[in-house]
């Protein structure tokens, strides 16, 4: 059975409050080592980002919100045939799992995409990515612009993307809440390559209601050798996992 209903306004009332929650559980740091999945570091220091993204915000949103989506995930795969299993294959059939699943497994694997393809130094474009972006967007700043509007319009909490389709061209698609395009719940299903947090939590500390700018501030903290390496994996049909 699918399960269609994204609005964080209806109904699940025991996800409404994802800090409430990880309070509550009963994990414990060894539970965190001992499990199939891995946390990993942030790749670089919690000011390395600034001025387009502080330290305060890279701190809360790394230890508290990523950290708890982890110990939520954990939660909802323990006892489970899942627990284990690679993220992408849990995605792929995301719909037969709980929300709690759907929810945690999108915030554990999408913040851990979103911290890897930023860096204090963004490094080059491959040559291979640029033409694709170039074919398929038009030029770069096509692509810029369609990325910029899909992350400034979505609606409310969630994520914009770039992502390799079946058959290897390149689009920029939006998801609401923790779905990303891995998941048999979205309407264009496909690689992701690069990510952006447009979550309240991602940015307004430091840019309040200014979603826009944080948006324009994105592409001065992308590493783009990382997102071209995705590129070729996903040509590929590799997904990249934690
Ligand atoms: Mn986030």
């Amino acid at each position: 059975m699918s399960c269609q209903n994204t609005d964080p306004h209806e109904g699940h009332d025991h996800d409404a409050n994802p800090e409430e929650e990880v309070k509550n559980m009963t994990l414990t740091a060894d539970d965190l080592e001992e499990s199939l999945y891995a946390f990993p570091d942030l790749p670089y220091a919690a000011d390395a980002l600034e001025p387009y993204i502080d330290a305060h915000i890279m701190e809360l949103h790394y230890d508290k919100h990523h950290k708890g989506y982890f110990k939520k995930f954990l939660a909802a795969v323990e006892g489970k045939d899942i627990n284990g299993m690679a993220l992408d294959e849990i995605f792929a059939h995301v719909s037969d799992h709980s929300v709690a699943v759907r929810n945690n497994a999108g915030g554990y694997y999408n913040h851990w995409m979103f911290w890897t393809n930023l860096s204090p130094e963004p490094g080059e474009i491959s040559e291979s990515l640029r033409t694709a972006i170039e074919e398929d967007f038009g030029s770069f700043e096509a692509f810029q612009d369609e990325f910029n509007l899909a992350a400034k319009t979505q609606f409310g909490s969630g994520w914009a993307w770039l992502i390799v389709l079946p058959g290897n061209h390149l689009a920029v698609v939006s998801t609401p809440n923790q779905d990303n395009p891995l998941m048999n719940v979205v309407p264009e299903q496909g690689i992701p390559i690069l990510a952006l947090d447009v979550w309240e939590h991602a940015y307004y500390l430091q840019y309040e209601n200014r979603r826009g700018d944080y948006v324009s501030n994105f592409w001065e903290i992308i590493d783009w050798e990382t997102v071209s390496e995705r590129y070729e994996m996903a040509l590929e049909g590799h997904v990249y996992n934690p």
